[in-house]
């Protein structure tokens, strides 16, 4: 079910970060270790998100499978970023193999994947959309990730003017409204699977909810991942239901369940 992966650190080549380890996230698109229900390679196309001071996320995305793109080995190693974030696809049954339905997602700094399925989504999803103001006529493909990211972008872009919003740091108000975003699709579809990654080219932010998740912070760099990419002992599994938030130097783990919502 989709395999994700971002990268924050000191400048690395944007191709490294898609083929670097034994593992890499190419080789999880065909081989994936750990793929819970449903799928079994990621084969419907992939992306990837870097940034540069002048244009923010800019991205490169193909509906087919990353095994066969020669620019993962011929361009993408010539662009360099100081974070990475990347998606192979395995699409979800009925919904669209199309590029506009490939992860990342972005808009200004934001990037955006989802690795998991919302259940019923066009029945689920309206009524969150609703409560964050997001208009999913905006979805860039008929999918559930496509919508979820309208909704995440409007709570986002809503989150300054909610209680509290002032006197947050923006890391705190990001990571709050991440998890509210989650909490709010799981009232109205408490099978949704929603493994999220958001970065802003100066944190990440990752969620798990029922699939893998894992993270490597070593010297002045963390890498989360779906599946590990190498056999580095300081690969640390994430368990269910958590929110990862990362920022140079600082890497923050904590229960989606624990999480004060109650203000935000
Ligand atoms: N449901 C999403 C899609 O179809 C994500 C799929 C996945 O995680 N395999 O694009």
């Amino acid at each position: 079910m989709c395999r994700h992966l971002g990268y924050l650190g000191p400048p690395v080549a944007v191709g490294d970060v898609l083929t670097r380890g034994e593992h890499s996230l190419r080789t999880q698109s065909w081989a994936p270790r750990d793929m819970r229900r449903g799928g079994t390679i990621n084969a419907d196309g992939f992306g990837v998100a870097w940034w540069t001071p002048q244009e923010g996320a800019t991205r490169y995305r193909n509906p087919a499978p990353i095994w066969t793109d020669p620019a993962v080995d011929e361009v993408l190693p010539q662009l360099r970023s100081t974070s990475v974030l990347a998606a192979v696809r395995s699409a979800t049954v009925g919904m669209p193999v199309e590029r506009s339905a490939c992860a990342p997602f972005v808009d200004g700094r934001w990037a955006f994947s989802h690795n998991g399925v919302i259940p019923d989504w066009r029945r689920v999803l309206p009524a969150v959309a609703q409560e964050f103001g997001a208009d999913l006529t905006e979805a860039e493909s008929a999918t559930d990730s496509a919508a979820l990211w309208v909704i995440l972008h409007a709570a986002l872009s809503a989150e300054e003017s909610g209680p509290g919003g002032k006197v947050r740091s923006t890391g705190v108000r990001h990571r709050r409204t991440l998890a509210r975003v989650v909490r709010r699709v799981l009232d109205q579809a408490p099978d949704a699977r929603l493994n999220l990654l958001l970065g802003d080219g100066e944190n990440l932010w990752a969620t798990s909810v029922y699939h893998s998740l894992s993270v490597l912070a070593v010297d002045d760099s963390v890498v989360v991942a779906s599946e590990p990419y190498d056999d580095h002992p300081r690969w640390q599994p994430i368990p269910d239901r958590q929110l990862v938030s990362v920022s140079p130097r600082r890497l923050h783990i904590e229960s989606l369940d624990d999480h004060d919502f109650a203000d935000s």
